[in-house]
């Protein structure tokens, strides 16, 4: 045999594989250590050494005999997702880039407030829905995230904010499923990952703040009923069928009626009767933003407990729509107001690092070809070719 055939088979020799104990909840790790011959509730000190002190190390998880230490080193990790790079941005708002396995890379954004550090994470890496307003969409779609890659996005932001230290002040209070990527079309992950964030023995945040953000995908969220009562945020973006038809493509498959129906249903269950689900809708100038379109709003919700969260349009390079104006914007929020809606607009953070909402692009192999599309229809306009900064 040649040796470079040599070189070769040794180079492609299968490497055991090892399981990633960072993504497993209280349960599986249960199966894991039960699997190993070991007892049930090594599965509570496991999470609390990756999830609440932050450690990779099974060498420094002390509580663990030595011979448990050596079967982990033979069959399981603690791998998380890379951090390509970390930017600040001057009103304190963070972004990371994060390659995930297969070499995309997808973007998470800590936003803080007075009272709160909320942590936008991504659930895709791209996303297949292709609303038209939204960066995220025009990268097209690769796949869903691991648990693990999700949970691994709160893990790092911990880390980054010396969160995992004793006594340390809990930087990320609060966290959205709101960046790359539909949550609920990435179910089973999504909610392993949301349970991890609300587990005691890990980063024990409450109900009320870990929030799921959909478009739309009614017979998930019908489902999602029944396993979880997380906060709903509904990304509505247009009043009328014809409207969100454009904007938000699943809307023809699961129509407006259908999802606020849904969503009232989920809100209905919760135990807690003081809970709202928070309406999401981008305002962009002359395309959504007029008072007859407030007006249908205030109609559409009439039944729906929820307060409503406006935020003006983030222009992206060779996005087709504009800014709503501040006339347009305060119209639309007193016309609400007046109808008796609690009424916020967020106001834009992380500008300066293309961290605002709905500008996370990432770095997507589109398996979906929309990104190339995109990159056509820039280059026919002239537009530089990159999507973001
Ligand atoms: S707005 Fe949300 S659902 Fe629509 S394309 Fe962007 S990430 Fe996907």
């Amino acid at each position: 045999m040649p040796d470079s055939a040599l070189n070769t088979a040794e180079q492609f020799t299968p490497q055991p594989v090892k399981t990633n104990l960072l993504g497993l909840s209280v349960s599986k790790l249960g199966d894991f250590f039960e699997q190993l011959g070991e007892k049930r509730f090594r599965a509570t000190q496991m999470v609390k050494w990756i999830h609440q002190m932050g450690e990779q190390d099974f060498d420094q998880m002390t509580n663990l005999s030595k011979s448990l230490r050596e079967k982990l080193h033979e069959t399981a990790e603690v791998r998380l997702p890379e951090v390509v790079s970390c930017q600040d941005s001057t009103d304190g708002t963070r972004k990371w880039l994060i390659k995930v396995e297969g070499g995309s890379c997808i973007e998470m954004v800590y936003i803080p407030e007075k009272d709160r550090g909320t942590l936008c994470v991504s659930s895709q890496i791209g996303c297949a829905l292709d609303c038209s307003f939204c960066a995220t969409g025009k990268q097209g779609f690769n796949r869903d995230l691991s648990t693990a890659e999700i949970i691994g996005q709160l893990w790092i932001a911990a880390q980054s904010f010396d969160q995992f230290a004793a006594k340390a002040p809990r930087r990320v209070s609060n966290v959205v499923m709101m960046g790359m990527g539909e949550p609920l079309m990435n179910f089973n992950n999504v909610v392993d990952a949301m349970n991890l964030m609300m587990e005691d023995n890990a980063y024990g945040l409450s109900k009320r703040r870990v929030t799921l953000s959909t478009a739309g995908v009614v017979p998930a969220l019908d489902q999602l009923a029944g396993v979880t009562d997380v906060s709903l945020a509904i990304s509505l973006h247009a009043p009328n069928d014809e409207l969100r038809n454009e904007l938000v493509p699943i809307n023809r498959k699961y129509n407006l009626a259908q999802f606020v129906e849904s969503a009232k249903n989920y809100i209905e269950k919760m135990p807690d009767n003081r809970r709202k689900a928070t309406v999401e809708y981008t305002l962009m100038d002359q395309v959504n933003d007029r008072s007859v379109h407030a007006r249908e709003l205030a109609i559409l919700l009439k039944d729906l407990p929820c307060k409503i969260n406006l935020i003006p349009f983030n222009p992206f390079p060779g996005s087709d729509y504009k800014r709503v104006t501040n006339t347009a914007l305060n119209r639309f929020r007193d016309i609400l107001q007046g109808e008796g809606y609690t009424v916020t607009v967020r106001t834009t953070r992380g500008d300066d690092i293309a961290a605002a909402c709905g500008q996370l692009a990432g770095e997507v192999n589109d398996r979906t070809k929309r990104q190339q599309r995109y990159k056509n229809k820039l280059a026919a306009e002239e537009v530089p070719i990159k999507l973001l900064d």
